[in-house]
């Protein structure tokens, strides 16, 4: 069985390791457990995206167990069924076409977050350089239709920030590429915790508005462009 067109065979197989090596850094940074947390990447040049399969745990997970779906969401290749999120990230791919990599994982603060329904403010330099201001609350939404996809979308296009905190459920991260959208689910939970431990010691400082705009500014164009030119990932 395969729908995937021979010209970009080479792609996916290319992306199945990559989105496979990526889970790991899932448990590496104690963003998951058990199998709760999914990393998909589309497929340059088509309507592709690959994602891990449901249900199987991160130490089995390698290119041959990642899936192959179409924008619908719809199984295109692969032994296993999709991951249960699979229609959030074919929602978002559907209507992001700049995005390339998506991630979702229940990490314990921004989780935490989420669960108060409360934006992270906007208190770090690191927070306006990655986020571009707060990281903004999604709408509660059950999942079975697009409502979870639907929620996202509608959050981040009002937002500079990768990264949505569904409201009671946790984060979701985009990027240029499967890679940015992990790198973005590491520091929405870095971010959270470091918030969440200032807090309890009083009341954090803001970012007056123009620092933050510099800030983004510089790391998205200066910084992110170096990062390119040596190959590195911003
Ligand atoms: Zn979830």
């Amino acid at each position: 069985m395969s729908g995937v067109p021979a010209g970009s065979r080479e792609a996916v197989r290319r992306l199945q390791a990559e989105v496979a090596a990526l889970h790991a850094e899932l448990t590496r940074y104690q963003l998951v457990v058990w199998t709760a947390g999914n990393v998909s990447g589309r497929v340059p040049g088509t309507d592709l995206f690959v994602i891990k399969p449901s249900g199987v745990s991160y130490d089995e997970l390698d290119a041959d167990a990642m899936v192959v779906c179409d924008l619908d969401g719809n199984l295109v290749e692969g032994e296993r069924q999709p991951s249960s999120d699979t229609a959030a990230h074919a929602y978002v791919y559907r209507h992001l076409p700049e995005v390339g990599g998506v991630v979702h994982t229940h990490s314990t603060y921004a989780t935490a977050w989420a669960a108060r329904g409360e934006p992270v403010p906007c208190v770090l330099t690191m927070a306006a350089d990655e986020f571009g201001g707060e990281i903004p609350i999604g709408p509660f939404a059950l999942i079975g239709d697009d409502s979870i996809g639907r929620g996202i979308v509608e959050t981040l296009r009002e937002s500079r920030s990768p990264a949505v905190l569904m409201q009671n459920h946790g984060p979701f991260t985009v990027g240029r590429d499967a890679r940015s959208a992990v790198k973005a689910a590491v520091m929405v939970e870095d971010v959270a915790r470091t918030v969440h431990i200032a807090r309890q010691l009083g009341a954090p400082l803001p970012i007056a508005q123009e620092h933050v705009d510099s800030l983004y500014d510089r790391y998205q164009n200066v910084y992110g462009q170096t990062q390119q030119q040596t190959g590195g990932v911003a």
